[in-house]
């Protein structure tokens, strides 16, 4: 088989612009609407990056379409390219999606209306913080789901992403609900003046007391959903 080097060699060569081997290989001669480099070779035109590829991996398996590593239309760098439906490209797409800071890691890409992120990887809508927990951390076990430690949906930092069951995810919560009262999670105001602390979840109520301040209430509720709930308690 030919060589990607011996290929440069040819008129193909004289058509690329190389800065590096890692680099994108710049094609400088016809392309097509969307910028693909077109060639022809031995009477037929075809694309050019196709080709290089092609010349340093055998021919393109049947039903199998590429895609650039680099969404550099324009580059024919044979070691930018992969198959649509290979892992590498999955997350070359994925990646190219997010941006990264101190904190969380923010998809950009299309969402859900409730804020969660989704992707289509081969052919099927996913949810981009469990695509980013499986690639990272491994399986998600039946029956558990991924929880955002940082509260954040549009986060996909794997380090912020933990497993847990349904109602581990319920209770690990960022803080009242809108409709508190009081502003403290599981604290209401009684009519006579004292403030009533109580863990809810599903259909299972557990009476924490009742207190003469919202402090008090605050704190005993605090302690109370640490030592039943550790890991997951959430905030206040
Ligand atoms: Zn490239
Ligand atoms: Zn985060």
């Amino acid at each position: 088989m030919t060589s990607v080097d011996e290929i440069l060699a040819t008129e193909f060569g004289s058509k690329v612009t190389i800065l590096g081997p890692n680099d994108c290989w710049t094609w400088n001669a016809a392309t097509d609407s969307s910028g693909c480099g077109r060639v022809r070779i031995k009477g037929r035109n075809r694309a050019a990056s196709k080709y290089a590829y092609e010349v340093a991996n055998g021919p393109l398996p049947k039903g199998e379409r590429l895609g650039h590593l680099c969404f550099n239309s324009g580059c024919v760098n044979p070691g930018h390219m992969a198959l649509r439906s290979s892992q590498e490209m999955h997350e070359a797409r994925f990646w190219s999606q997010v941006s990264k800071s101190e904190g969380c890691w923010e998809w950009g890409g299309s969402s859900w209306g409730d804020g969660y992120g989704q992707m289509r990887v081969n052919g099927k809508a996913t949810l981009v913080h469990r695509l980013s927990f499986e690639w990272n951390s491994g399986p998600i076990p039946p029956g558990m789901v991924v929880d955002h430690m940082c509260w954040n949906r549009s986060c996909v930092r794997p380090d912020h992403l933990r497993l847990a069951t349904p109602s581990q995810n319920q209770r690990s919560q960022s803080g009242p609900n809108r409709r508190s009262s009081t502003g403290v999670r599981g604290v209401t105001m009684r009519p006579n003046g004292r403030y009533e602390a109580r863990l809810v979840l599903g259909n299972k109520k557990i009476q924490v007391g009742n207190f003469e301040s919202l402090e008090d209430a605050a704190d005993a509720i605090r302690l109370a959903r640490e030592e039943l709930w550790g890991e997951f308690a959430g905030n206040g």
